[in-house]
């Protein structure tokens, strides 16, 4: 959080314990809360005074923003709990691990949604193309004005034709 936002904290935690504030409490509470975010370092302060009665500190704000973190990324990834599936191919290793990685910290910031099941299904079983399987018109030499395969009809002596000559897609038919 920014200092604005540490003051804004403090402000709010006084509202509860009537704490006076300077300066020197902004700066100090901001030295050890700097990496924290504001929302639930306001969720900390909220989910302490809702049970003690002792002034919190800054240590207070750490430990429960940190527990929450890990409770978020447990409920995603625990043991018992079915893993969601991180976007890489299991073969290639370092992506994987690098997704796995990246997804057990969005879980533990809370932006991890379940993706769809449909689009989790879509996935199964599709194999990377290792090359690709040409079909129809570009398949195959074109009759009418010698074009080779993979090779766009020609128009004339410069131009490339949009489309195919209906003799090659003939040929393309006739062949499949
Ligand atoms: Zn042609």
């Amino acid at each position: 959080m920014t200092p604005a936002e540490t003051a804004a904290l403090l402000s709010f935690a006084a509202a509860f314990d009537r704490r006076t504030l300077g300066e020197a409490d902004v700066l100090a509470w901001h030295t050890v809360l700097a990496d924290i975010a504001f929302e639930p370092a306001k969720a900390a302060v909220t989910a302490h005074y809702a049970t003690e009665t002792r002034w919190i500190m800054p240590a207070d704000i750490r430990q429960h923003v940190l527990a929450r973190r890990n409770d978020t990324a447990a409920d995603i990834q625990g043991p018992g709990l079915p893993a969601a599936i991180p976007d890489a191919d299991p073969d290639d290793i370092p992506a994987y691990l690098a997704a796995v990685r990246e997804q057990r910290t969005r879980a533990a910031n809370g932006q991890l949604r379940p993706r769809p099941v449909r689009e989790l299904l879509a996935g199964v079983g599709r194999q990377a193309p290792t090359k690709t399987t040409q079909t129809g018109p570009l398949s195959v030499e074109c009759p009418y004005c010698g074009a080779g395969p993979l090779h766009r009809c020609r128009r004339g002596d410069t131009g490339l034709l949009v489309g195919f000559h209906p003799s090659r897609i003939d040929a393309a038919k006739s062949t499949a």
